[in-house]
C-alpha cells in the first residue's frame, strides 16, 4: 500500500520494495495501489478521491487495508476505499457502538 505520508512528487513512481512476507502488513504487496504513483491516493481534491476510491473497489486486500488505516489512526489519504472524512466516520461510530454496549 502507500505510506502514511503523502509524496514529495505527484509523478513519483511507487518504487517501495515489497513488505516483508512474515510482516503484518504483507498483505501490502497484493494492493492494486502498488501500480500506481503513490500521490494517487493522497489526492489534493475530491475528484481525485473518487479516482483513488474506485482503484481501492477492485483491490483484493481492501479490507485488511482500512482495518489496517483504522487501527493505526491514519489521517491522511485514501485507504481501504475510505476518504478521511469516511474513516473518522467509520471510527466515530464504533465509538458510539463501543458505548452503548457497556
Ligand atoms: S485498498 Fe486501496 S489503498 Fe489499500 S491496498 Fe488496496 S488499492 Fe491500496
Amino acid at each position: 500500500m502507500n505510506t502514511s505520508r503523502p509524496p514529495d512528487s505527484a509523478d513519483a513512481v511507487n518504487t517501495s520494495p515489497p513488505p516483508d512476507p512474515d510482516s503484518p502488513t504483507a498483505w501490502m504487496a497484493e494492493g492494486r495501489c502498488r501500480m500506481f504513483p503513490p500521490a494517487t491516493f493522497f489526492p489534493s481534491d475530491g475528484v481525485g478521491v473518487e479516482k483513488a476510491k474506485k482503484i481501492c473497489r477492485g483491490c483484493p486486500v481492501v479490507d485488511q487495508c482500512l482495518e489496517h488505516a483504522l487501527e493505526h489512526r491514519i489521517e491522511h489519504g485514501v485507504w481501504g476505499g475510505a476518504s478521511e472524512r469516511q474513516r473518522r466516520r467509520i471510527l466515530k461510530g464504533r465509538r458510539i457502538e463501543a458505548q452503548a454496549a457497556n
